[in-house]
């Protein structure tokens, strides 16, 4: 074999064409499976990513926030160029650079010149400012660094400062989100909390959602209800902000003033329950008004259930406009159900969007038969259980908890399925497999504008079983005998 110079290059092992091929076809067997499913010290493709990349999101959702890691330079390029590639837009975060020797004497001085110069180039009305592993590792002690920093007058004495722990050998990027989420809302909210007065609004919390379109649907929502809303934290205009030839380093996010009046809302939701476990419980302890945590609403049922709790907190009536778009949503399904109904998935993803893909599913008549979480807890494994045994379509499915995408693909290929739904890192195992994939999880580097396409709400059907069942009938249209290939379909 020679490279592109024409020199020759040598394999770095000598393994015959024949035993790769046997190898190839090994690794499609039950066999193989059983020998997969047996590994315990090793993880290969996880359906997550580590603590502070969620932590970066969260703090992207704030007014002029700065997101700040304490760490490795390496690791922050990481989160940012995951978040860029995903929605296509900048993440402007900064690092403060700890090398080895801040690995050996601590991070202090690499936290206190990162503080100083961060302040002074990039002006921000907040730092938010989370942790990558080698800091987490050493033990850096942050609460006495950040205050050592203030006392040295290092950063300016109104700048909040809120900070995280985000140590990547526990939990998600979803644990880093509420981490982090729950350390902002605790600096902007102290001191501000007033006997007696309601602002009026709702509280939102939508927990570690990537997607935009998500967003604006759910302000379009609280709109059509007439229901001031706060949205905690606001990443659509961050991720999404208009090309209008002007670079903005601060676009969007939830104004600081707003987030620190949360406290005295007129009702607190959330709709990542899984998402934002630490941050619900502590609002549920310090925020006035009234509190709810209910499921992502992805289809009807789910859908229903998030407009009748705004109805009972806001004593207001379902707009008319919503009603109309449900029934919209009711027709657009049962005019596709014959499309969906009975084909089995493979779904992966983060807890609060996997109970959301498999509760679709079902209400389709489709059956997710695995269903596959890579840091799941007993709570959620009940609550996928349930939402299986309550469902015809529900029987026989299975779910794997604490297992990765290599684990997903022997199941695909010894157990097959018609089509997978998670998020990029599962083309692999759906190309080998030769089944489509659905990509509505995070994050999506290979296909455009997912994260502009709402897959909540009754709109969130409709654009989850247009695609879906587009791409069946697609497929039908691609491989059917010249005699099938019909107009009507
Ligand atoms: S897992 Fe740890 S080392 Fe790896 S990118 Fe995340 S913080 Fe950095």
């Amino acid at each position: 074999m020679a490279n592109s110079l024409g020199l020759k290059v040598l394999p770095v092992t000598t393994t015959s064409p024949e035993e790769e091929a046997r190898v190839a076809a090994w690794i499609d067997t039950q066999e193989y499976r059983e020998k997969n499913f047996a590994r315990q010290a090793l993880v290969v493709n996880p359906v997550h990513a580590c603590q502070p990349l969620g932590a970066e999101l969260c703090a992207h959702g704030f007014e002029g926030t700065l997101p700040f890691v304490h760490g490795s330079q390496g690791c922050a390029s990481y989160y940012r160029s995951t978040l860029s590639r995903h929605f296509r837009e900048p993440a402007p975060a900064v690092s403060d650079a700890m090398t080895e020797d801040g690995a050996v004497f601590g991070g202090q001085a690499n936290l206190h010149e990162g503080l100083e110069n961060a302040v002074a180039l990039y002006k921000p009305k907040m730092l938010a400012i989370f942790t990558s592993c080698m800091p987490e590792v050493i033990g850096d002690d942050l609460t006495a660094f950040i205050r050592n920093a203030r006392s040295k007058n290092l950063v300016p004495r109104d700048l909040p400062t809120p900070y995280a722990n985000t140590p990547s050998f526990k939990g998600t990027h979803v644990t880093g989100y509420d981490n982090m989420l729950a350390a902002i809302l605790q600096t902007l909210t102290e001191g501000k909390k007033v006997e007696g007065r309601c602002t009026g609004k709702l509280n939102f919390i939508p927990g570690f959602d990537a997607n935009t379109g998500n967003y604006r649907d759910y302000k379009r929502i609280f709109e059509a209800f007439g229901i001031p809303a706060t949205v905690l934290a606001d990443i659509s205009e961050t991720f999404d902000s208009p090309n209008d030839g002007t670079y903005r380093l601060y676009p969007g996010g939830t104004s600081l003033v707003e987030a620190g009046d949360s406290v005295n809302g007129k009702a607190t939701l959330t709709v990542g329950p899984h998402a934002t476990a630490k941050t619900f419980a502590w609002i549920k302890e310090q925020y006035a008004g009234k509190h709810a945590a209910l499921p992502m609403p992805m289809g009807i049922a789910r859908t229903d259930e998030f407009l009748l709790k705004l109805s009972e907190l806001f004593d207001r009536p379902v707009p008319d406009v919503l009603k109309a778009e449900r029934g919209r949503a009711v027709d657009a399904m049962t005019d596709a159900q014959q499309y969906m109904h009975g084909k089995k998935f493979a779904v992966y993803g983060d807890p609060d969007q996997l109970l959301g893909y498999v509760s679709f599913l079902l209400e389709m008549g489709a059956v997710p038969w695995h269903v596959l979480c890579s840091r799941g807890s007993k709570k959620l494994e009940k609550e996928l259980q349930a939402l299986l045994d309550a469902s015809a379509y529900g029987k026989g499915c299975q779910i794997w908890m604490n297992r990765d995408l290599w684990h997903l693909r022997s199941l695909v290929m010894t157990d097959p399925v018609d089509a997978v739904i998670g998020d990029t890192h599962g083309k692999f195992l759906a190309r080998d497999a030769r089944i489509p994939l659905f990509r509505f999880g995070f994050p999506v580097f290979d296909r455009v504008n997912k994260h502009r396409s709402p897959i909540i709400g009754y709109q969130g059907a409709i654009n989850m079983l247009t695609e879906i069942c587009n791409k069946f009938i697609d497929l039908k249209d691609d491989t059917c005998e010249e005699r099938f290939f019909e107009m009507m379909r």
